[in-house]
Protein backbone atom coordinates (compact mmCIF):
# COMPACT_ATOMS: atom_id res chain seq x y z
CA UNK A 1 0.00 0.00 0.00
CA UNK A 2 1.91 3.78 -1.21
CA UNK A 3 1.31 6.28 1.24
CA UNK A 4 2.38 9.73 2.44
CA UNK A 5 6.19 8.97 4.01
CA UNK A 6 5.98 11.81 6.96
CA UNK A 7 8.85 12.66 9.22
CA UNK A 8 9.51 12.04 12.71
CA UNK A 9 9.13 16.18 13.23
CA UNK A 10 5.66 16.36 10.64
CA UNK A 11 3.98 13.34 12.68
CA UNK A 12 4.84 14.95 16.32
CA UNK A 13 3.80 18.30 14.82
CA UNK A 14 0.45 16.82 13.17
CA UNK A 15 -0.04 14.85 16.72
CA UNK A 16 0.55 18.14 18.95
CA UNK A 17 -1.90 20.30 16.63
CA UNK A 18 -4.03 17.36 16.79
CA UNK A 19 -4.15 16.61 20.63
CA UNK A 20 -2.76 12.90 20.67
CA UNK A 21 0.47 11.48 20.70
CA UNK A 22 2.81 9.12 18.97
CA UNK A 23 3.30 5.71 20.70
CA UNK A 24 7.09 5.03 20.66
CA UNK A 25 7.63 1.50 21.77
CA UNK A 26 11.11 0.27 23.10
CA UNK A 27 11.38 -3.14 20.55
CA UNK A 28 14.32 -5.47 21.12
CA UNK A 29 13.77 -8.42 18.12
CA UNK A 30 11.62 -8.88 14.86
CA UNK A 31 8.78 -10.48 16.78
CA UNK A 32 8.58 -7.27 19.26
CA UNK A 33 8.41 -5.14 16.08
CA UNK A 34 6.10 -6.70 14.21
CA UNK A 35 3.62 -6.59 16.91
CA UNK A 36 3.79 -3.47 17.34
CA UNK A 37 3.62 -2.44 13.94
CA UNK A 38 0.43 -4.91 14.21
CA UNK A 39 -1.06 -2.91 16.60
CA UNK A 40 -0.60 0.21 14.93
CA UNK A 41 -2.21 -1.03 11.62
CA UNK A 42 -5.22 -2.21 13.60
CA UNK A 43 -6.03 1.27 14.83
CA UNK A 44 -4.50 3.14 11.42
CA UNK A 45 -2.23 5.57 13.59
CA UNK A 46 1.35 6.08 12.68
CA UNK A 47 3.96 4.53 15.41
CA UNK A 48 7.56 4.75 16.37
CA UNK A 49 9.68 2.01 16.67
CA UNK A 50 12.43 2.98 19.06
CA UNK A 51 15.47 1.55 19.63
CA UNK A 52 18.04 1.51 22.80
CA UNK A 53 21.62 2.14 22.25
CA UNK A 54 21.61 -2.01 23.89
CA UNK A 55 19.52 -3.54 20.98
CA UNK A 56 21.30 -1.85 18.50
CA UNK A 57 25.02 -2.88 19.66
CA UNK A 58 23.44 -6.65 20.15
CA UNK A 59 22.58 -6.46 16.39
CA UNK A 60 24.47 -3.86 14.88
CA UNK A 61 23.14 -0.69 13.15
CA UNK A 62 23.28 -2.20 9.69
CA UNK A 63 21.47 -5.20 10.49
CA UNK A 64 19.07 -3.98 12.74
CA UNK A 65 18.67 -0.71 10.29
CA UNK A 66 17.43 -2.93 7.74
CA UNK A 67 15.33 -5.28 9.38
CA UNK A 68 13.25 -2.31 10.99
CA UNK A 69 13.20 -0.74 7.69
CA UNK A 70 11.71 -3.92 5.90
CA UNK A 71 9.30 -4.35 8.66
CA UNK A 72 8.07 -0.23 7.94
CA UNK A 73 8.45 -0.52 4.10
CA UNK A 74 5.73 -3.42 4.39
CA UNK A 75 3.19 -1.58 6.79
CA UNK A 76 -0.39 0.23 5.86
CA UNK A 77 0.73 3.09 8.56
CA UNK A 78 3.70 5.26 9.01
CA UNK A 79 6.45 3.38 10.85
CA UNK A 80 9.27 5.55 12.00
CA UNK A 81 12.68 4.17 13.54
CA UNK A 82 14.26 5.83 16.49
CA UNK A 83 17.41 5.77 18.45
CA UNK A 84 16.65 6.50 22.06
CA UNK A 85 19.14 7.88 24.80
CA UNK A 86 22.29 7.95 22.77
CA UNK A 87 25.24 9.51 25.21
CA UNK A 88 27.40 8.15 21.75
CA UNK A 89 27.61 11.09 19.17
CA UNK A 90 29.40 8.46 16.82
CA UNK A 91 27.02 5.44 17.42
CA UNK A 92 24.23 8.15 16.82
CA UNK A 93 25.90 8.86 13.65
CA UNK A 94 25.73 5.22 12.18
CA UNK A 95 22.28 5.21 13.01
CA UNK A 96 21.68 8.13 11.05
CA UNK A 97 23.65 6.21 8.31
CA UNK A 98 21.40 2.94 8.62
CA UNK A 99 18.57 4.40 7.89
CA UNK A 100 16.91 5.89 11.63
CA UNK A 101 14.66 8.44 10.56
CA UNK A 102 15.35 9.92 14.09
CA UNK A 103 17.67 9.66 17.01
CA UNK A 104 18.43 10.92 20.15
CA UNK A 105 20.53 12.32 21.60
CA UNK A 106 20.84 12.07 25.50
CA UNK A 107 23.40 14.90 26.75
CA UNK A 108 21.65 15.08 30.20
CA UNK A 109 24.13 13.70 32.62
CA UNK A 110 25.87 16.71 31.18
CA UNK A 111 26.18 20.73 31.85
CA UNK A 112 23.84 22.64 29.69
CA UNK A 113 26.51 24.32 27.55
CA UNK A 114 27.94 20.63 26.58
CA UNK A 115 24.75 19.09 26.37
CA UNK A 116 24.02 22.00 23.96
CA UNK A 117 27.15 21.40 22.06
CA UNK A 118 26.57 17.53 21.62
CA UNK A 119 23.24 17.91 20.45
CA UNK A 120 24.37 20.91 17.96
CA UNK A 121 26.67 18.19 16.70
CA UNK A 122 23.99 15.45 16.48
CA UNK A 123 21.95 17.73 14.39
CA UNK A 124 24.42 18.81 12.08
CA UNK A 125 24.91 16.01 11.01
CA UNK A 126 21.55 14.24 11.25
CA UNK A 127 19.78 17.52 9.23
CA UNK A 128 22.14 17.22 6.76
CA UNK A 129 20.57 14.01 6.15
CA UNK A 130 17.14 14.69 6.48
CA UNK A 131 16.64 12.56 9.99
CA UNK A 132 15.65 14.46 12.57
CA UNK A 133 17.22 15.11 16.67
CA UNK A 134 15.07 14.59 20.10
CA UNK A 135 17.51 15.88 22.92
CA UNK A 136 16.61 16.02 27.03
CA UNK A 137 17.38 18.47 29.21
CA UNK A 138 16.91 17.76 33.40
CA UNK A 139 17.67 14.08 34.27
CA UNK A 140 14.60 11.09 34.05
CA UNK A 141 15.10 8.85 37.13
CA UNK A 142 15.22 5.58 36.52
CA UNK A 143 16.93 2.33 34.36
CA UNK A 144 16.33 2.56 30.63
CA UNK A 145 18.51 -0.51 30.05
CA UNK A 146 22.28 1.04 30.12
CA UNK A 147 21.03 4.66 31.08
CA UNK A 148 20.65 4.80 35.04
CA UNK A 149 19.83 7.81 36.97
CA UNK A 150 19.42 7.70 41.12
CA UNK A 151 16.97 9.88 42.65
CA UNK A 152 19.54 11.50 44.06
CA UNK A 153 21.22 12.67 40.28
CA UNK A 154 18.06 13.24 38.96
CA UNK A 155 16.36 17.11 38.30
CA UNK A 156 13.63 18.18 36.90
CA UNK A 157 13.85 21.06 33.77
CA UNK A 158 12.42 24.78 34.65
CA UNK A 159 10.86 26.70 31.28
CA UNK A 160 13.52 29.52 30.99
CA UNK A 161 16.61 26.64 31.13
CA UNK A 162 14.10 24.55 28.26
CA UNK A 163 13.68 27.79 26.18
CA UNK A 164 17.12 28.49 26.45
CA UNK A 165 18.17 24.64 25.42
CA UNK A 166 15.58 23.82 22.55
CA UNK A 167 16.44 27.08 20.97
CA UNK A 168 20.33 27.10 21.23
CA UNK A 169 20.30 23.32 20.50
CA UNK A 170 18.47 23.44 17.27
CA UNK A 171 17.09 19.90 18.42
CA UNK A 172 13.48 18.99 16.77
CA UNK A 173 11.77 17.30 19.59
CA UNK A 174 12.21 18.28 23.51
CA UNK A 175 12.30 15.81 25.79
CA UNK A 176 12.52 17.85 29.86
CA UNK A 177 12.68 15.57 32.65
CA UNK A 178 9.57 16.97 34.13
CA UNK A 179 9.34 13.93 36.84
CA UNK A 180 8.38 10.99 35.20
CA UNK A 181 10.65 8.07 35.35
CA UNK A 182 12.06 4.86 33.50
CA UNK A 183 11.18 1.58 35.03
CA UNK A 184 8.17 1.14 37.32
CA UNK A 185 6.99 3.50 39.16
CA UNK A 186 7.12 3.30 43.56
CA UNK A 187 3.78 5.28 44.47
CA UNK A 188 2.37 8.14 42.58
CA UNK A 189 4.87 10.44 40.59
CA UNK A 190 4.38 14.20 40.67
CA UNK A 191 4.63 15.62 37.37
CA UNK A 192 5.21 18.94 36.52
CA UNK A 193 2.09 19.16 34.01
CA UNK A 194 2.17 23.07 33.53
CA UNK A 195 5.49 22.90 32.58
CA UNK A 196 4.36 20.87 28.95
CA UNK A 197 1.32 22.79 28.83
CA UNK A 198 3.57 26.10 29.09
CA UNK A 199 6.07 24.45 26.75
CA UNK A 200 3.58 24.03 23.85
CA UNK A 201 3.07 27.59 23.27
CA UNK A 202 6.89 28.18 24.41
CA UNK A 203 8.66 26.25 22.52
CA UNK A 204 8.28 25.08 18.57
CA UNK A 205 9.48 21.71 19.41
CA UNK A 206 6.98 19.63 20.54
CA UNK A 207 7.13 17.50 23.50
CA UNK A 208 8.20 13.70 24.34
CA UNK A 209 7.06 12.01 27.50
CA UNK A 210 9.96 9.70 28.60
CA UNK A 211 8.59 6.68 31.45
CA UNK A 212 5.36 5.70 30.05
CA UNK A 213 4.80 2.59 31.48
CA UNK A 214 2.36 2.44 34.64
CA UNK A 215 0.91 6.01 34.35
CA UNK A 216 -2.57 6.04 34.69
CA UNK A 217 -5.06 7.01 31.93
CA UNK A 218 -6.14 10.34 33.31
CA UNK A 219 -2.32 11.53 33.75
CA UNK A 220 -1.74 9.89 29.95
CA UNK A 221 -4.10 11.80 28.25
CA UNK A 222 -3.80 15.31 30.17
CA UNK A 223 0.16 15.42 29.72
CA UNK A 224 -0.92 15.03 26.03
CA UNK A 225 -4.01 17.56 25.70
CA UNK A 226 -1.06 19.49 27.48
CA UNK A 227 1.06 19.15 24.70
CA UNK A 228 2.58 16.24 24.62
CA UNK A 229 3.15 14.46 20.95
CA UNK A 230 5.34 11.36 21.50
CA UNK A 231 4.96 9.28 24.38
CA UNK A 232 7.63 6.98 25.27
CA UNK A 233 7.21 2.80 26.55
CA UNK A 234 9.59 0.65 27.29
CA UNK A 235 9.02 -1.49 30.44
CA UNK A 236 5.84 -2.27 29.83
CA UNK A 237 6.85 -4.31 26.13
CA UNK A 238 9.42 -6.39 27.94
CA UNK A 239 6.98 -7.24 30.26
CA UNK A 240 4.45 -7.97 27.86
CA UNK A 241 6.95 -10.16 26.38
CA UNK A 242 8.54 -11.81 29.14
CA UNK A 243 5.64 -12.02 31.82
CA UNK A 244 3.85 -14.07 28.72
CA UNK A 245 6.94 -16.26 27.80
CA UNK A 246 6.75 -16.95 31.63
CA UNK A 247 2.97 -17.67 31.34
CA UNK A 248 3.25 -19.75 28.45
CA UNK A 249 5.77 -22.35 29.77
CA UNK A 250 3.71 -23.37 32.84
CA UNK A 251 0.32 -23.40 30.49
CA UNK A 252 2.12 -25.79 28.16
CA UNK A 253 5.06 -27.03 29.32
CA UNK A 254 5.11 -29.69 27.03
CA UNK A 255 4.27 -28.16 23.92
CA UNK A 256 6.61 -28.51 21.03
CA UNK A 257 5.43 -25.46 18.77
CA UNK A 258 7.87 -22.76 18.27
CA UNK A 259 5.73 -21.43 15.79
CA UNK A 260 2.60 -20.93 17.83
CA UNK A 261 4.75 -19.81 20.80
CA UNK A 262 5.97 -17.15 18.74
CA UNK A 263 2.21 -16.10 17.91
CA UNK A 264 0.72 -16.48 21.27
CA UNK A 265 3.64 -13.87 22.48
CA UNK A 266 3.31 -11.70 19.37
CA UNK A 267 -0.75 -11.28 20.39
CA UNK A 268 0.36 -10.10 23.84
CA UNK A 269 2.80 -7.67 22.69
CA UNK A 270 0.26 -6.31 19.94
CA UNK A 271 -2.48 -6.07 22.83
CA UNK A 272 0.10 -4.21 25.32
CA UNK A 273 0.85 -1.89 22.57
CA UNK A 274 -2.93 -1.67 21.23
CA UNK A 275 -3.83 -0.51 24.87
CA UNK A 276 -1.56 2.25 25.23
CA UNK A 277 -2.23 3.86 21.22
CA UNK A 278 -5.76 3.91 22.22
CA UNK A 279 -5.51 6.10 25.58
CA UNK A 280 -2.44 8.32 23.22
CA UNK A 281 -5.58 9.10 20.69
CA UNK A 282 -8.39 9.02 22.78
CA UNK A 283 -8.52 12.64 23.02
CA UNK A 284 -8.02 13.45 18.95
CA UNK A 285 -9.12 16.58 17.50
ZN1 LIG B 1 13.58 7.69 28.20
Amino acid sequence: MKREKKTFLEELQQAKAGRYAVGAFNIFNYLSASAVVQAAAELDVPVILQTSVVTVKEFGPAKLGAMLRLIAEEASVNVLIHLDHCQDIELAKACVDAGWDSVMYDGSRLSLEENIAGCREVVKYAHSRGVDVEGEFGRIVGVEDAVKVSAEDASLAGLEDSIYFVRESGIDAYAPAIGTAHGVYIGTPTINFNLVAELKTAVEAPVVIHGGTGLSEETFRRLIRNGGAKVNVSTAIKHAYLDTCKAYFTEFPDKLDPVGFDRYLTRAIRATAREHMEIFTKDRI
